[in-house]
């Protein structure tokens, strides 16, 4: 039972004998279990590895499940004239640029394969009229390439994958949270975890660790995501000694739900724009046309004509404007709001229901159908939708090496929406499904490569563990202490408010002193005793991943001094040239956390023409390999 753990043990007199914690070994353990995770171990155990997965909720319950719209892929079965090299300048032109290029490359190039392969392993697609994987239109993608599965396109996803995995022999370790990592000699060699239905700890040892644990929206109140999204990989990662990078881009979707209030950040997905919902202000009017900038129009357009098209609000346009990238949807609702031309419930109204036929609505958008029915008792095949910002994605994450997705300290690897680099300043929609198979493969290999390069024996020291299990116990041993559900709902409050989705500096600072005051609050959180289902002692556990995960984003997006993508400072109009040089990270230091700004090298030239070219010689062939 933890609480004689933290009994018996006093700060600097660590004597336990810990041999009789249950222990699991494993060659890699993986921390979490979504499509990220899932597609690493079953590339880990593929070279035979042996492989563990830990999950804090039950398997196939990840984010991935929730995926609505689709996974990213230019597999041109739609239009046949996309191409890797289009949905890589797509993904960099949404990432304003910022995205680490050879990440881009890696995920334009594979993601068809890794597509093939979930059809191969039993996924079964929506299908064209021709029998071949249907593909839909969304934000930011030139031609229509997000394979789906109606609006359900993550449960399919997860099931297929979990199937695979369950049939190659890989260890999955249910309702067990990780808490922190084990290093021997600054390498990796295992991870302390607990099981949360009886509190008891568990030692994982293993060689290599892979964290894909997801993003870390629940330090925001309104958020898409689920109780699960506590930054807990990056909060461990950042103890461990590994940086973080980008996390001042926090992308918050243009459309979750507004109302009824308990649901409100609940995602409506954008496969609902994608097949032709439009975006109306309390006065019935397209507003997306007024929120069109030149320069973007230019930029994104593909010709002159589909630019001028745009600005001249021609709404015949093939691409609608409602299909901008998310940041800058999400900043035109937040100001038709601010002007007084929102919705009852502080939004938009999104409109579907007038311009398709309600047969149509149910079969592509089941998931909304349904989850308006229910919700909001609103059918959509017959009235608008309400909608308003939530925040969904985080871009940024642990620093890792591109190709093996290894952070910098040894045999501790990251993939899936908890890495950073891939998307740079602003992620589209469906590239996040496409990241996690093909990065999650990466960082199966990586660790691999790892393994077969390590030479020598691995210990779990025991001051460490007792250190982590102190630190957990020290909760359930306080006479009385802060309660945790007021201590997280304080600092949701917070960034809410402060770090939200336009900062200014003087915001930024208030709210970095108020996350400084509530690390007090933290250190003097406490749960009744019994660690056993315990959800106080759970959710005060989690705290301390969602300071360190609020701290890097508040720090980072103090020193972004422009407005590039998903980060946008009123006092810091536009996009800096000078912002593209660099890309903030976040360190542990003797001091406390650092954030300082890295210099991006420079991209390599092929991709660079790539990246800058016109969608004419990349349909052409005429540049890029
Ligand atoms: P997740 O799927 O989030 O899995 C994280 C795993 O880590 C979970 O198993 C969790 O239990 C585990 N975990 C966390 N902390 C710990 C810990 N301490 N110990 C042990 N385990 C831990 N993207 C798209 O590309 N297309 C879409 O259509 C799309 N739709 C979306 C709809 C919704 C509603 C949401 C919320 C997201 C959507 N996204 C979409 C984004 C995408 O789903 C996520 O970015 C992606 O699924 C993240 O996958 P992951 O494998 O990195 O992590």
């Amino acid at each position: 039972c933890p609480r004689e753990f933290g009994q018996t043990s006093a700060p600097g007199e660590i004597k336990m004998d810990y041999s009789d914690i249950q222990t699991i070994e494993h060659d890699v353990l993986v921390v979490g279990a979504g499509g990220a995770g899932i597609r690493a171990a079953i590339e880990c155990a593929s070279g035979g590895l042996s492989t563990g997965i830990i999950s804090k909720s039950l398997l196939g319950k990840a984010h991935t499940v929730m995926a609505e719209g689709g996974i990213a892929a230019s597999l041109g079965n739609v239009d046949s004239r996309d191409n890797w090299k289009i949905h890589f300048r797509d993904t960099m032109r949404g990432g304003k640029f910022l995205n680490q290029w050879r990440m881009a490359e890696l995920h334009a190039k594979q993601a068809p394969d890794r597509v093939r392969e979930l059809e191969e392993w039993g996924a079964v697609f929506d299908r064209t009229d021709k029998g071949l994987i249907n593909q839909r239109n969304f934000g930011g993608h030139r031609y229509p390439r997000l394979a789906h599965v109606g609006d359900r396109t993550g449960l399919e996803i997860i099931r297929t994958l979990q199937d695979f995995c369950v049939h190659h022999g890989i260890s999955t370790h249910m309702e067990c949270t990780g808490l922190d990592i084990i290093l021997d000699e600054g390498k990796v060699s295992g991870l302390l975890a607990y099981w949360r239905e009886t509190g008891r700890f568990v030692l994982f040892k293993a060689k290599a660790i892979i964290l894909a644990t997801g993003g870390g929206g629940k330090a925001w109140k309104v958020t898409s995501n689920s109780w699960e999204y506590t930054g807990d990989g990056l909060g461990m990662a950042y103890r461990a000694g590994a940086e973080l990078m980008d996390m001042e881009f926090t992308q918050f979707h243009p459309t979750g739900m507004v109302w009824p209030p308990s649901v409100k950040g609940i995602l409506v997905t954008e496969g609902v724009r994608g097949d032709g919902g439009v975006l109306l202000n309390s006065e019935g009017e397209r507003f997306m046309f007024n929120y069109i900038p030149e320069k973007f129009a230019s930029e994104t357009a593909d010709t002159e004509e589909e630019a001028s098209r745009w600005l001249d609000g021609d709404r015949e346009a093939r691409r609608p404007p409602e299909l901008l990238t998310r940041d800058v949807v999400a900043r035109a609702i937040k100001k038709e709001v601010e002007a007084g031309r929102g919705s009852p419930n502080g939004g938009a109204f999104l409109d579907i229901a007038s311009r398709r036929p309600a047969e149509f609505i149910k079969k592509k958008l089941p998931s909304m159908y349904h989850q308006f029915k229910e919700l909001a008792e609103i059918d959509i095949t017959e009235e608008p939708m309400e909608v308003g910002p939530t925040l969904h994605y985080f871009m940024g994450g642990i620093r890792v090496n591109s190709d093996s997705q290894q952070t910098n300290v040894p045999g501790l690897f990251a993939c899936g929406e908890c890495a950073g680099g891939m998307h740079g300043a602003n992620r589209l929609g469906g590239n996040s499904l496409s990241d996690l198979l093909v990065f999650g493969k990466l960082a199966g290999d990586g660790a691999a490569n790892y393994i077969n390069s390590l030479t020598g024996q691995l210990k779990c020291g025991n001051e460490e563990v007792g250190k982590i299990i102190k630190d957990a116990t020290d909760i359930l041993n306080r006479e009385e202490g802060k309660n945790p559900y007021l201590v997280h709902e304080e600092l949701q409050s917070i960034m809410q408010t402060f770090v939200s989705i336009v900062r200014t500096g003087e915001e930024l600072e208030a709210g970095l002193d108020k996350l400084q005051e509530l690390k007090a609050d933290i250190k003097k959180v406490s749960a009744h005793a019994s660690a056993q289902y315990n959800p106080g002692w759970n959710e005060a556990l989690d705290l301390k991943n969602l300071i360190v995960t609020a701290e890097a984003v508040t720090r980072a997006a103090l020193i972004r001094q422009e407005s590039r993508g998903a980060h946008t400072r009123l006092d810091f109009a536009g996009e800096h040239e000078e912002g593209l040089e660099y890309n903030i990270v976040i360190k542990r230091t003797d001091s406390g956390m650092s954030a300082e700004k890295v210099k991006r090298e420079n991209p390599p030239k092929e991709l660079a023409d790539i990246g800058f070219a016109s969608l004419a010689e990349l349909e052409g062939g005429e540049i890029g390999a």
